[in-house]
């Protein structure tokens, strides 16, 4: 079943991998917007008030209340498609992997250059001296995290009202001028940034896997409705 797009991948080097929160899903770390999501769940305030930046300064324990108990995973592990990911990289096959997820799990399995367009929960940031707090001192604090200046260490993740990373944008748009392949997984790319930037690709292979219908399901050379860690756990891992 998977035989056109393990040809591809053995055929090419340059592969890019785009991916969203359908990544994440089989590590069980849910997907914002689907049905059964964060958002369908129930509290004092919607996920994208409390997930926004006018709510993080104005009720930054709230806040923080939240975030601990729905936006990290510790103790989730890598899936399938993560581990691909990391051995086509090391096999030299793929450039790198950009990705809307903050959980950090492309590294956890070994990918090297992943660029995170939403941040990373892995990183946390005095908002007043920018010193650097691990994931764990904000777990482990209650409240709102202090730093030892006293400034409120916040998590480097991109809240509503927050400006993408110009970094991480441009990085990813050079990536994907490189890419001979690009693999869209895990996303339905109506999302801002990833519908603009997959139209930087000037590749041969534009491959989709994801569940539902995307807006570059036409421009597609090949779309592939099944769980992103078993399609990719038999196309590369079984090779
Ligand atoms: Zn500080």
């Amino acid at each position: 079943m998977y035989e056109d797009l393990k040809r591809v991948i053995d055929e090419n080097e340059n592969i890019v991998f785009f991916g969203g929160a359908g990544v994440s899903t089989e590590s069980n770390i849910p997907d914002f917007r689907s049905t059964d999501g964060l958002y369908h769940q129930k509290y004092k305030y919607p996920p994208e008030v409390i997930l926004s930046h006018t709510f993080f300064i104005g009720h930054p324990k709230d806040f923080f209340e939240f975030y601990r108990e729905k936006m990290v995973y510790k103790d989730a592990k890598p899936n399938l498609a993560h581990i691909a990911l990391a051995r086509l990289e090391k096999e030299g096959k793929l450039l790198g992997v950009i990705t809307q997820n903050i959980d950090g799990l492309h590294q956890a399995a070994g990918s090297k250059n992943v660029i995170e367009l939403h941040g990373s929960v892995h990183r946390n940031y005095c908002m007043n001296c920018k010193k650097f707090y691990p994931l764990d001192f904000v777990l482990n604090s209650s409240g709102v995290p202090r730093c030892s200046c006293g400034g409120i260490v916040k998590p480097d993740v991109v809240l509503y009202e927050e400006p993408l990373n110009d970094k991480a944008i441009e990085d990813a748009i050079l990536l994907i001028q490189k890419a001979d392949v690009l693999i869209v997984g895990g996303t339905s790319l109506n999302v801002y940034p990833a519908a603009g930037l997959i139209n930087f690709f000037r590749g041969k292979h534009l491959i989709l896997i994801n569940k539902t219908q995307t807006p570059a399901d036409r421009s597609a050379k090949m779309i592939i409705r099944e769980p992103i860690g078993e399609v990719l756990g038999k196309a590369v891992l079984d090779r």
